[in-house]
């Protein structure tokens, strides 16, 4: 049986077909951004506190005006686009990511991780 690897681009169109709501040109800049050299796990909250489990759950990305927190589960982004309303392009490419990672590992890689039962190789 042939493996089937899933790509960004592929999830993108996907998502355009089955969301009517999403605008095709956030979508292409998304595409773009949906890259571990973009996105990055946030390790401080939109007030600057440290996240004690840092996880996929609140990712950053460097926008125009700085760094923009995206909370997937609260479909959020700090923003200006998203606080007007719109699915941002910032939103789009978490989204792209995540899902990726989660058909190709697994919905576990998602999860934040747990010091106390899973601890780190020393
Ligand atoms: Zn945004």
């Amino acid at each position: 049986m042939a493996t089937h690897y899933y790509t960004i681009p592929e999830i993108a169109k996907e998502t355009l077909a089955k969301y009517p709501q999403v605008d095709p040109e956030r979508m292409k800049r998304a595409v773009e951004l949906a890259d571990a050299r973009n996105l990055h796990i946030a390790g401080y909250d939109e007030n600057g506190e440290a996240i004690p489990r840092p996880s996929y759950d609140a990712m950053i990305i460097k926008g125009s005006k700085g760094w923009y927190i995206i909370r997937p589960k609260a479909h959020k982004c700090t923003c200006p686009d998203c606080k007007k309303g719109n699915i941002c392009k910032h939103r789009l490419a978490v989204y792209l990511y995540r899902e990726l990672l989660r058909r190709t590992y697994g919905e576990k890689i998602l999860q934040p991780h747990d010091p106390n039962t899973e601890p780190l190789p020393a």
